[in-house]
């Protein structure tokens, strides 16, 4: 992990990730959870705010863009990802995390999340997956479970439940979490530990809904995720099978890490040899010719 260079000579602490603008999740909403667990991760691996991009697309989570200090950018829905990685590409000295949700992220944003994982960018992405557009009051996303009610599917939603930790898996992965918003001290080292990795980190945060999630509530959650003890984060198949089957319990923890593979930017030719980040390259250039040809 590279971060910008610091000569202020002090920490960082969680009040320098304070907002002044109040939060408005519901009350037992995952996402305080997780706001508290990014925080602490970011303080404990010494990262002032000024020294991270923070990346957020549209939904309830997205809120947190105001309710957090530091550089932060709040995109349309589905389309954090090219946001963010274009971003880290041009300051990979600079730690990018990309928030996301269930709806967007395996919905109009998944082509996005398909390039990121083939791509391996070099850039975290935390799903606050809740199972619902929670934002638009609760209508059934790809993820929710099939024949659950929900606002706009009174009868129960038709559509079978996307598998997304086997889609996941599907793409060859380097970094695979999973994590729950009840357990912050969890939260807290996953993402340390994705900040941390060479490439894109995918990290899928189960995060309760009390408002509108009535079947993946935080006590299921609290009762069914076992945090996995002596696993080989290296192997591949073992992690796949611990992912998708949640049939007596939700594995959680660090499924699957793969260190070996380069990321994105150390793929690029083009960069080989040069110490100067893009974002120092940039150049501008005089278009007004151009312009006045075409007035
Ligand atoms: Fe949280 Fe759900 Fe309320 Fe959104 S609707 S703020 S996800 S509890
Ligand atoms: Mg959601």
């Amino acid at each position: 992990m590279s971060i910008p260079l610091d000569t202020t000579g002090s920490l960082p602490t969680m009040q320098d990730y304070a907002s002044e603008n109040a939060c408005t999740w519901c009350d037992g909403c995952g996402d305080y959870g997780i706001w508290t667990a990014v925080k602490r991760a970011l303080v404990e691996l010494q990262i002032h705010p000024w020294q991270t991009l923070l990346c957020f697309d549209v939904g309830c989570h997205g809120n947190m863009s105001d309710k957090i200090d530091g550089y932060r950018f709040h995109g349309l829905h589905g389309r954090v990802i090219p946001f963010a990685a274009g971003a880290k590409l041009a300051r990979m000295d600079m730690p990018v995390l990309a928030f996301g949700g269930d709806g967007a992220s395996f919905s109009e944003g998944v082509g996005h999340l398909v390039h990121a994982i083939r791509s391996n960018y070099p850039i975290v992405f935390l799903l606050h997956n809740n199972g619902n557009y929670g934002l638009t009051t609760g209508q059934a996303s790809a993820l929710t479970k099939q024949g659950v009610r929900m606002n706009a599917s009174p009868n129960g939603i038709p559509e079978a439940t996307l598998p997304s930790m086997d889609f996941i898996f599907s793409l060859q992965p380097t970094f695979v979490a999973r994590t729950f918003s009840g357990d912050i001290p969890q939260m807290t080292r996953v993402i340390k530990q994705a900040i941390g990795h060479r490439g894109f980190a995918f990290v899928d945060i189960l995060q309760a809904c009390p408002t509108y999630n009535k079947f993946a509530t935080h006590e299921y959650l609290l009762a069914h995720c076992r945090e996995v003890k002596n696993h080989d984060s290296s192997d591949f198949n073992r992690a796949r099978q611990l992912a998708i089957d949640t049939s007596d319990s939700i594995a959680t923890g660090v499924l699957y890490q793969n260190v070996t593979i380069p990321n994105f930017y150390e793929r690029l030719r083009s960069r080989e040899g040069r110490e100067t980040r893009l974002v120092d390259e940039v150049t501008p250039y005089d278009i007004g010719g151009l312009m006045g040809r075409l007035v």
